[in-house]
């Protein structure tokens, strides 16, 4: 905390500083909500406690006088109070819900008081009094917008305004989240709605890699992508920003930058509307991915056929990822298998179906790679030791995804690292 203050007092300007909760906070509250849901009081308990324990100590070294570490023990002591009253109650999703809340909303009051102790002229503008979701969970940009404006404008005068991260309301007022890690999603969805200069996400890796630096040794940082790119690389494991972060900026055309809090120095990424040359950028692999195929000889010849397998999809609100086709059946990929077994029934009435669960999306992503010859003669020149499942390309200009097993994830991405950046 002491580091992001001197971060967002180091460029001069207006800052909206939208932060996440502590590290592990979040984790530690789902656990205890797990708890709780199951009726597991002492469990949850023994975690509050320790949660508890974490934040005393945090404070201890944030403030440096004793007139601020005395506010920030109230501040804690309240937050923990509210946090057994939530427990102690009928616990249900709307408490689940209000629980998992307090990470951004006792973080970004932490962080006030540390400005405050720095005589640096910030202010808390809470995010549930503009941040909400439809009744489908989608964010109401232009409702953000216009609650945004006038605030905003009250503010004028102030340096830093600092707000949560994640937390929201719904169309039912209620407390509630746009999933984990939507705090990038947040800042993402504020700086579009105030179309500020730049929208800034500072994480704890200097950018997004060429690769997956969990699995490939020697990867890279990428310093400029397109919009688009990046949409393909977070919705498909790079898993570095929340996948819906780039939509809104997109909309609105807000440059997004990825910096390090790590190595301030690093250039980082900045994504924008302006593409580079060069042809491939990154690589990137999906897990837990399900592979449905529907193979039909009513398929041959006939209209209208793919039009009622995507109903069902729709139907059971799950989102297709990859698609394939032959004249008679289809494969396509999705990521949530929450409504698979409904869906498996309802397809059945089309042809044979088989389903794959836990397979991986190998996604290539780099500049006009749709169109250029022997792109994917050098893409499957990598993988000739895999065994490919399915491949879908010419969708979009920059993208090539491939299904494999998992086993072979590793393989493929150290091979295409080998092959596409010719890095050993
Ligand atoms: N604190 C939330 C989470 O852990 C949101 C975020 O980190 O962006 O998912
Ligand atoms: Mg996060």
């Amino acid at each position: 905390m002491k580091k992001i203050g001197d971060l967002v007092l180091s460029t001069p300007g207006q800052k909206i500083v939208v932060l996440s909760a502590l590290s592990g906070t979040t984790n530690a509250l789902v656990s205890i909500g797990n708890h709780l849901e199951q009726n597991k009081q002492e469990a949850a308990e023994k975690e509050i406690v320790a949660l508890e324990t974490h934040y005393h100590g945090f404070i201890k070294e944030l403030y440096a006088s004793d007139a601020f570490h005395a506010i920030g023990q109230e501040t804690v002591s309240r937050f923990f109070i509210f946090i057994r009253l939530l427990a102690a109650g009928q616990f249900d999703n709307k408490s689940y819900r209000e629980l998992l809340a307090q990470g951004e909303l006792i973080s970004t009051e932490l962080f006030y008081q540390h400005l405050q102790e720095r005589k640096i002229n910030s202010r808390l503008l809470p995010a549930l009094h503009f941040m909400s979701i439809d009744e489908n969970e989608e964010p109401e940009l232009e409702k953000i917008e216009q609650r945004l404006k006038p605030l905003i404008a009250s503010l004028k005068n102030v340096d830093i305004i600092i707000t949560q991260g994640y937390i929201c309301r719904n169309h039912q007022n209620e407390i509630d989240n746009l999933k984990r890690g939507g705090s990038d999603y947040t800042a993402s969805l504020i700086g579009s709605a105030i179309r500020a200069e730049e929208i800034q996400i500072w994480t704890d890796i200097d950018g997004m890699h060429n690769n997956d630096p969990r699995i490939v040794k020697k990867t890279f940082p990428i310093s400029e992508l397109t919009f688009d790119e990046a949409s393909e690389l977070a919705y498909f494991g790079a898993k570095i920003l929340h996948p819906s972060t780039i939509v809104p900026a997109q909309k609105r055309n807000v440059p997004v930058r990825l910096k390090n809090t790590m190595d301030e120095k690093a250039e980082g990424t900045i994504i924008s509307n302006t593409g580079t040359e060069g042809t491939f950028k990154a690589v990137a692999a999906k897990d837990n991915i399900t592979v449905i195929n529907i193979k039909s000889s009513r398929m041959l010849m006939a209209y209208g056929f793919l039009r009622r397998v995507f109903e069902v999809f729709e139907q059971h609100k799950t989102p297709i990822d990859m698609i394939s086709t032959s004249e008679v059946a289809v494969s396509l990929t999705i990521d949530g298998t929450d409504h698979l077994d409904s869906i498996v029934t309802e397809l059945k009435k089309f042809g044979t179906i088989a389903v794959e669960r836990n397979q991986t999306i190998i996604c290539v992503v780099g500049h006009n790679i749709g169109n250029q010859q022997g792109i994917l003669e050098k893409v499957f020149h990598a993988l000739a030791a895999v065994p490919v499942r399915m491949v879908s390309c010419g969708g979009s200009n920059n993208n090539i995804s491939i299904v494999i097993e998992p086993s072979f994830k590793e393989k493929a991405l150290i091979s295409l690292n080998e092959n596409l950046f010719g890095i050993k």
